[in-house]
């Protein structure tokens, strides 16, 4: 009875699905070597942060080996202040003259200051 109902399906079965729609994020093998020279290949996403230790299967503490691309986590990007764009911008003498020029036609009547 138990048996009848696993008629036609395999065990440890395939899926009809196929992969052909699928695009994969790119990804590359990053490798670590233990202290005692155990080799751990790891596929990690492009995106992924890479940890450079991994436990091996010995216990051990392994370590990323030789040019392994590791990346550094992102920095939280921050935007810059007014200022800091208008330094990028003029130097600080181009600055002094300008504010100089303004605060005399302020001065002299021929700008007003805006409330
Ligand atoms: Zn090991």
């Amino acid at each position: 009875m138990a048996d009848s109902s696993f008629k036609g399906l395999a065990i440890g079965g395939r899926s009809l699905e196929t992969d052909d729609a699928i695009n994969f994020a790119e990804r590359y093998e990053v490798t670590y070597i233990c202290p005692n020279k155990h080799i751990t290949i790891l596929p990690f996403s492009s995106e992924a942060e890479v940890p450079p230790v991994w436990e091996c299967r010995c216990g051990k503490i392994a370590h990323v080996r030789g040019n392994t691309p590791y990346k550094t986590p992102k920095k939280a990007s921050r935007s810059k202040t007014h200022w800091e764009m208008l330094t990028d911008r003029r130097s600080m003498e181009d600055l002094q003259k300008n504010l100089d020029e303004r605060l005399k036609m302020l001065e002299s009547g021929k700008i007003h200051r805006g409330l």
